[in-house]
């Protein structure tokens, strides 16, 4: 036989996730932290790794982690568990609480990964997109969507703040939707470290709530993959039902365990960050045609004629930023990453030049 059978029928039409990751100078596009581990804690994982039998498996929940994980946020060890990536807890929420007959409530633009995964494990979807000019939830059809039982929805991812627009959710909004529906409501707190904000005072109260987390971003450590959920011990359970038992590596798990005992020396890079995103919403709307929609995050969106143009004017300057200008309900949009303040300046000048250029030629309208 030289043939093999068709794989799984959902399979048909899904394309692999692509983070259109390119050779450049600067990687604007992955929302990543710019400025990798410092000296002094690299030292302690060189130190830590250096320790590790190699030749067993790892702890399968990563115990070490999640208990200083549990004690950082003043719960026990049952109420935290640890993936591969944040990517490996959502495809896991998918598989636990999507399957045929029952539903994803999905909020568009937002992680193409949720729908996926949805599509993934054969699991409906219903879409409320945000509303169009803010990007801001629909918040009353999604209320009125969760509490109508013919919707049978049984999970909803809500993003906070959202990747790719920007903003966070409304806490007084994932209160009332806690309390409308007894489906699991994921609130994705990737980028919480930005925005400040957290439901975890919520927790206790609503065992529908489950907090995701991740190491990538504010840590600097999306090379070893590790995320994170905070939930009832009921949810994590179910989770333990359907997680691979050592997707989380021996190397991984001493890695974190050291970011994570040095995580106040990240702050001033956060804050940094933070400081310099407000620097580029301003010069961005400073900058005729292009029109900045407020963050909450580590990057910035931003909607401008010619934008598919543009990338490419940015990425042959070594610039690389993240392309959603033809992307469903985000047409003519490129969200950039907050880099260190020299790539932001690279970015916005060449920006500016390539605006310039455009103003010149006569082709290039003013924003409202
Ligand atoms: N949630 C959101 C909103 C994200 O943007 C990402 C990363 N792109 C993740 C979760 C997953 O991150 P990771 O797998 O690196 O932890």
């Amino acid at each position: 036989m030289n043939r093999v059978v068709a794989s799984a029928p959902q399979l048909a039409g899904l394309h692999p996730y692509d983070p259109k990751y390119l050779p450049a100078n600067a990687y604007l596009s992955a929302n990543e932290n710019p400025s990798d581990v410092d000296p002094d804690i690299r030292a302690q994982v060189d130190e830590a790794v250096h320790g590790i039998a190699l030749n067993r498996y790892p702890d399968p929940l990563a115990n070490d982690l999640r208990d200083l994980i549990a004690e950082a946020n003043g719960l026990d060890r049952d109420w935290v568990l640890m993936g591969n990536g944040g990517d490996e807890l959502l495809f896991d929420t998918a598989l636990a609480w999507g399957g045929p007959g029952r539903t994803f409530l999905n909020l568009p633009p937002t992680f193409s990964v949720y729908e996926a995964n949805a599509r993934l494990t054969n699991t409906p979807v219903i879409d409320i997109p945000r509303l169009p000019d803010t990007f801001a939830i629909d918040e009353p059809r999604v209320l009125q969507a969760v509490s109508d039982p013919a919707n049978n929805i049984t999970f909803t991812i809500v993003t906070s703040p959202n990747n790719p627009t920007g903003l966070r959710a409304r806490q007084e909004f994932i209160l009332q939707l806690l309390d409308a529906t007894d489906a699991l409501v994921m609130v994705d707190e990737a980028y919480f470290e930005f925005s400040r904000e957290t439901m975890r005072p919520y927790l206790e109260q609503h065992e529908n709530l489950v907090i995701l987390r991740t190491f990538s971003k504010a840590f600097s450590l999306a090379g070893v993959r590790i995320g994170y959920i905070l939930a009832h011990p009921s949810v994590i359970r179910e989770y333990c039902k359907v997680r691979q038992p050592y997707s989380v590596d021996a190397v991984s798990q001493a890695i974190a365990c050291v970011v994570f005992r040095n995580r106040n020396a990240f702050e001033p890079a956060i804050q940094q960050i933070i400081s310099e995103r407000e620097r580029l919403l301003a010069e961005l709307r400073a900058t005729p045609g292009i029109e900045p929609f407020p963050s909450d995050s580590n990057w910035v969106l931003f909607r401008m004629p010619d934008a598919d143009e543009a990338w490419r004017h940015l990425y042959d300057r070594g610039i690389l930023v993240r392309d959603f200008s033809s992307a469903a309900l985000l047409e003519g949009t490129l969200r950039v990453t907050v880099g260190t303040s020299e790539q932001n300046d690279a970015f916005l000048s060449a920006l500016r030049d390539f605006v310039l250029d455009k103003e010149r030629g006569g082709s290039y309208g003013r924003a409202e």
